[in-house]
């Protein structure tokens, strides 16, 4: 009889207390995984979007990580208006090919996998290009600072300008 459960029983009495052991682990180190969202999609106001723009929202802001981010589709040729954000903004480009530009400076074209930092209180845009939809990610840190001040609609010279 012992010798039947010999290293079979020692292996399964191991791995047992593995599971238990880890189990306890993932309980104390259980992290808050709760869903903010996604939201459903809504349509980027006419007042801040040119074009057709969708806005899901992943977090939601709170006190503790005073963080909001989702994610945006821009339909080809559609883009924000300028705007600026108070704590800045990160911007992951999960789709297509689109442009961002900061004030002053030359349109950038953006694509799927580019991460573009906009500086606290720069004013720029960001869209989609005439030929393509362009989805990102967007992460506003710090909204105890504020979170964005829109401005004006990107004109068409404006958009399709080269620089
Ligand atoms: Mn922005």
């Amino acid at each position: 009889m012992k010798t039947q459960t010999g290293t079979f029983g020692k292996l399964l009495t191991y791995s047992l207390l593995c599971s238990l052991f880890l189990g306890v682990v993932n309980s104390v180190m259980a992290q808050t995984v709760k869903a903010d969202g996604p939201t459903k999609a809504t349509r980027g106001p006419s007042d801040t979007f040119t074009g057709t723009v969708w806005v899901t929202s992943l977090v939601a802001n709170d006190s503790t990580y005073t963080t909001v981010a989702g994610s945006v589709v821009f339909e080809p040729g559609a883009r924000s208006y300028w705007h600026s954000h108070p704590a800045g903004q990160l911007l992951l480009v999960t789709d297509g090919v689109g442009y961002h530009q900061l004030k002053g400076g030359p349109k950038q074209v953006i694509r799927k996998g580019d991460v573009v930092k906009c500086p606290p209180n720069v004013t720029h845009w960001h869209g989609a290009s005439p030929g393509s939809s362009m989805t990102h990610l967007y992460i506003l840190p710090n909204t105890e600072k504020g979170i964005v001040n829109w401005l004006q609609a990107v004109t068409d010279e404006e958009y399709k300008a080269t620089r």
